[in-house]
């Protein structure tokens, strides 16, 4: 496996997997994926300054780089880009619009952050010229923007969607679950709980009810949301909606977890 920091040194016709470091086994997932699809899997580490709102989260952030090129290599990238702010971002920055979806749910608390995901996003696709990227559906809004960019701008990249690798249980992983101990991991598996729960009802108020009376059975869990959408829109599924996902976000202990699960086909 290469290491490069200039985007001049990719190889061409490569399956991009854009990552903010703290690699895990849901990352590995995507690399794999990734190494299905093509020869020249680049993964690449920018924790990107522009989505974060909050400064003390950016200087949170977990950063693990030995043990990050251990799994890059290991899952299968032929090179792993180490991107350096003044390539990403030089001079001026033209900040893309994640227009209306991109103020909800997860936007809501955090003014400019899909803003910040869709400008690195592009510009880590303009640098590299991949033929597919690959992103995770644990970030289902961040996915949902991603495509409807691609579209809207007719980028050539094909956009590759990767299932959400759990642990036992069903807690999602994820790099923030790093600053939860024990009982927090224990107390999170509520959301799994939750989202399951919700796909016992077709109705669209049942199954939300479903959901929230799950959440409320884990006092460590504050709900920021949890609700059900509908994946062409991203706006509150209707019991007409053709596709309908849970998505949920909330806080154990300090730490801010998201996750999501579509309502199986039999109840659409
Ligand atoms: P991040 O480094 O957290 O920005 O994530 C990089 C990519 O990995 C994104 O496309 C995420 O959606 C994806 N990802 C993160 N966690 C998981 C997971 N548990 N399963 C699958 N993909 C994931």
């Amino acid at each position: 496996m290469q290491i490069v920091e200039k985007s001049a040194q990719l190889p061409s016709a490569s399956a991009l997997v854009p990552t903010m470091g703290a690699l895990h086994e849901g990352h590995a997932s995507l690399i794999r994926q990734a190494r299905e699809i093509s020869e020249n899997v680049v993964v690449s580490i920018f924790v990107n300054p522009l989505q974060f709102n909050d400064t003390s989260d950016l200087l949170k952030y977990p950063r693990t780089p030995e043990s990050d090129e251990n799994l890059a290599r290991e899952s299968g990238a032929s090179t792993l880009w180490l991107p350096q702010e003044d390539e990403i971002y030089p001079g001026e920055i033209e900040k893309l619009s994640a227009g209306v979806v991109g103020e909800k749910f997860e936007g809501l608390g955090r003014p400019g952050h899909f803003s910040g995901v869709l400008t690195v996003v592009k510009r880590l696709f303009d640098l590299a010229k991949p033929e597919w990227a690959i992103f995770g559906e644990k970030d289902f809004q961040q996915l949902f923007l991603i495509e409807k960019m691609v579209k809207e701008e007719n980028l050539k990249v094909k956009i590759i969607r990767a299932k959400t690798i759990r642990s036992e249980g069903g807690l999602a992983l994820s790099s923030r679950n790093i600053h939860l101990d024990h009982k927090d991991k224990r107390a999170a598996l509520v959301i799994w709980r939750a989202l399951s729960a919700a796909d016992t009802s077709a109705d669209v108020h049942q199954a939300t009810e479903a959901m929230k009376l799950a959440l409320a059975t884990e006092p460590a869990f504050t709900c920021e949301y949890a609700v059900i959408i509908d994946e062409e829109t991203f706006g509150i599924a209707t019991n007409e909606s053709k596709s309908k996902r849970a998505i949920i976000a909330g806080w154990i202990n300090g730490v801010r977890l998201i996750d999501n699960r579509p309502m199986s086909q039999a109840h659409a």
